[in-house]
């Protein structure tokens, strides 16, 4: 039984100079311990492998276990940070700083769960961790070969990764396609990583696609039948098949892609399409996804049946929410960005939208503003593009172009009371606005976009300036914001106040950072003087975090120089979200009593006498 052949692992990481194997385990690691599902794509890449993976990692959460996914990257970057969120998707920012993917974002909000770096891996930090050990003469005069040092290191980070987090179950998904040049190496470690752990231990799903070409009217498997072909050249059997399609897959097709993948039928699941990603795990709990993956890694026993009740009926609460039909209310939010037509870039806001509009019926209506023709537009037109909208989100951003347009929609929005989140740049953008048309600094701007202007209210960092360079130089991950009492920025975070704290007492929060700039510490007397509240700051450091008007003064203006979006969760939307979206339903509403829309995110301060 070569599975069980105890030197693979006895050896590994000691002798690794006098055996093939080379296989280094982290400590505390033990076999049997720790079950792995690992999600590879085949015919094409963007079918959700992320949403399919984390659904189902989902579902055995519920069912009490611990889970814990990882994203296997095929491209040579470190880490997302320099990639282009046009070609990519936004960059998602985990708390320890890590900055990853779009998908990361997926795994958090459907597991509820915060990851960290161990969740997320490329190509080039594997190859740099081979490289590193090889010049610090790790391997111990050996040649240094893709197969088994390579693929060693992938095996030894995916153990590492459940040891660290006491997963009883890692989702590991490969990035791309089965067949593409990048990912050959992780395939091959996957398959080692299922030898040495033996039957039982390692669960492979391929996600294919099933064609409906229109001209045919019918489903058509042949592409998904060589994609599993190509899996199973490379030494992989599937377990599961999950076939992605516009439409119910037919029996007929389950049965020939049963037929030529030697997997069992009721093994082969249809993941149609649907309108929300969030009801995906209930469909795969009714096909009986789970069951399966249960009985395949034995975990039948390890199922507590009170938690998976309480919790499948929190999850349907939300997802019955969603459904649009009978919602009370509808919002038109606009959403400022250089990147206007590519929703990807700005994934996290639109789910923390979504979210919100769920938690309080309402139909959000995205409108994307090209503030890059705005840049140089007449006040008229300005105020006839932002009339129509109940709320206003200037997000993040870099760089000079659309920042003039962006100053005239946060200057539109505070001047004619509609609701406005700043976030990040937005943040930024509110303070040059309020120091240019308010304290009458009309030079004001940040050095980001202007290096010589004589009022530079935004400006790097002061512990950063010395720092010269793209990518590490910026301040980055969840820190400490501390929230002064009294403010709206209290009113919605009162929830995360600790219950030692009294309710006039200051607390922190923690929200999650990307910036190289900031509020000039020399111009908070200024613009507070004027009348800007910086209700969020950092607890030690004069950094200012969160800005705001004063309630009495407009029904909701708020910015912070972090990112609320990555920290939205279905169950536990942002508050600055959820803020906003009870603002904008006012806005949208205003006959609709204060009460009607929301007794929680309404300030009463906003509410007229009686209401
Ligand atoms: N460009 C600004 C900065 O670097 C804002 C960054 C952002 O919006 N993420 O500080």
């Amino acid at each position: 039984m070569p599975h069980n052949e105890p030197d693979i692992l006895a050896s590994a990481g000691h002798k690794t100079t006098e055996t093939e194997f080379y296989s280094p385990i982290p400590e505390g690691y033990q076999r049997g311990r720790h079950k792995f599902v690992v999600v590879m794509g085949t015919v094409m890449s963007g079918l959700g492998k992320g949403i399919f993976s984390s659904s189902l990692a989902k579902l055995l959460k519920d069912k009490g276990l611990r889970v814990a996914p990882i994203k296997m990257e095929g491209y040579l970057n470190l880490d997302s940070g320099t990639l282009n969120p046009y070609r990519h998707g936004e960059v998602f920012v985990l708390d320890d700083g890590m900055e990853t993917d779009m998908d990361l974002g997926t795994y958090e909000r459907m597991l509820d769960q915060n990851l960290t770096r161990d969740n997320f891996v490329t190509s080039g930090q594997i190859y740099k961790r081979v490289l590193d050990k090889e010049r610090h003469g790790g391997y111990l005069g050996r040649d240094v070969q893709m197969i088994p040092h390579v693929t060693g290191e992938v095996k030894y980070l995916l153990r590492s990764l459940a040891v660290k987090q006491n997963a009883d179950v890692v989702f590991v998904e490969v990035g791309g396609t089965v067949g593409d040049f990048e990912n050959g190496f992780y395939i091959e470690a996957l398959r080692e990583l299922a030898f040495e752990e033996g039957p039982g231990s390692v669960c492979f799903v391929g996600l294919t696609y099933i064609i409906s070409p229109q001209a045919l009217g019918e489903q058509k498997s042949k592409a998904a039948q060589l994609g599993i072909k190509r899996m199973m050249e490379l030494g992989v059997q599937p377990h599961m098949i999950a076939c992605r399609c516009r439409n119910v897959v037919t029996p007929k097709v389950i049965e020939k892609i049963a037929m030529f993948s030697n997997v069992p039928s009721r093994r082969v699941f249809s993941m149609h399409d649907r309108k929300s990603i969030y009801s995906i795990p209930e469909a795969m709990h009714k096909q009986g996804l789970d069951i399966e993956i249960l009985t395949l890694l034995n975990l039948h026993q390890q199922v507590q049946p009170a938690h998976e009740d309480a919790a499948r009926q929190e999850w349907s609460g939300f997802v019955a929410n969603l459904s649009t039909d009978k919602r009370k209310f509808t919002v038109n939010v606009g959403i400022t960005g250089k990147y206007a037509e590519l929703r990807d870039a700005y994934a996290s806001i639109d789910k923390a939208l979504e979210h919100c509009g769920a938690k309080l019926s309402a139909n959000v209506k995205i409108h994307w503003l090209d503030t890059t023709e705005m840049d140089d537009a007449s006040p008229a037109r300005i105020a006839e593009q932002l009339e129509p909208l109940d709320g206003v989100i200037v997000p993040g951003g870099f760089g000079h172009r659309g920042t003039e347009g962006k100053a005239s929609c946060v200057r539109y929005c505070r001047e004619n009371n509609t609701p406005y989140l700043g976030i990040c740049l937005g943040f930024q953008m509110a303070v040059i606005d309020f120091a240019r048309n308010v304290c009458g600094l009309a030079d004001a701007s940040s050095t980001e976009f202007n290096p010589q202007t004589a009022n530079p209210v935004i400006s790097e960092l002061p512990e950063q300036k010395k720092i010269e360079g793209l990518g590490g130089t910026m301040r980055l991950g969840g820190k400490d914001v501390l929230v002064k009492p009294g403010t709206l920025a209290a009113f919605l975070y009162a929830d995360h106040r600790p219950k030692n704290k009294a309710a006039g007492d200051p607390f922190t929060i923690r929200e999650r950072f990307r910036h190289r700039y900031e509020v000039d510490p020399s111009y908070i007397e200024t613009l507070e003087s004027h009348g800007l509240i910086f209700s969020g700051r950092h607890p030690q450091q004069p950094i200012m975090q969160i800005l705001e008007l004063p309630i009495e003064k407009h029904p909701y203006f708020i910015g912070g120089q972090f990112h609320p979006e990555l920290t939205s969760r279905p169950l536990h939307p942002s508050p600055l979200f959820m803020g906003l979206m009870a603002a904008s339903i006012r806005h949208a509403h205003p006959d609709v009593p204060a009460q009607q829309i929301s007794t929680r995110w309404l300030p009463l301060a906003t509410q007229p006498a009686g209401a």
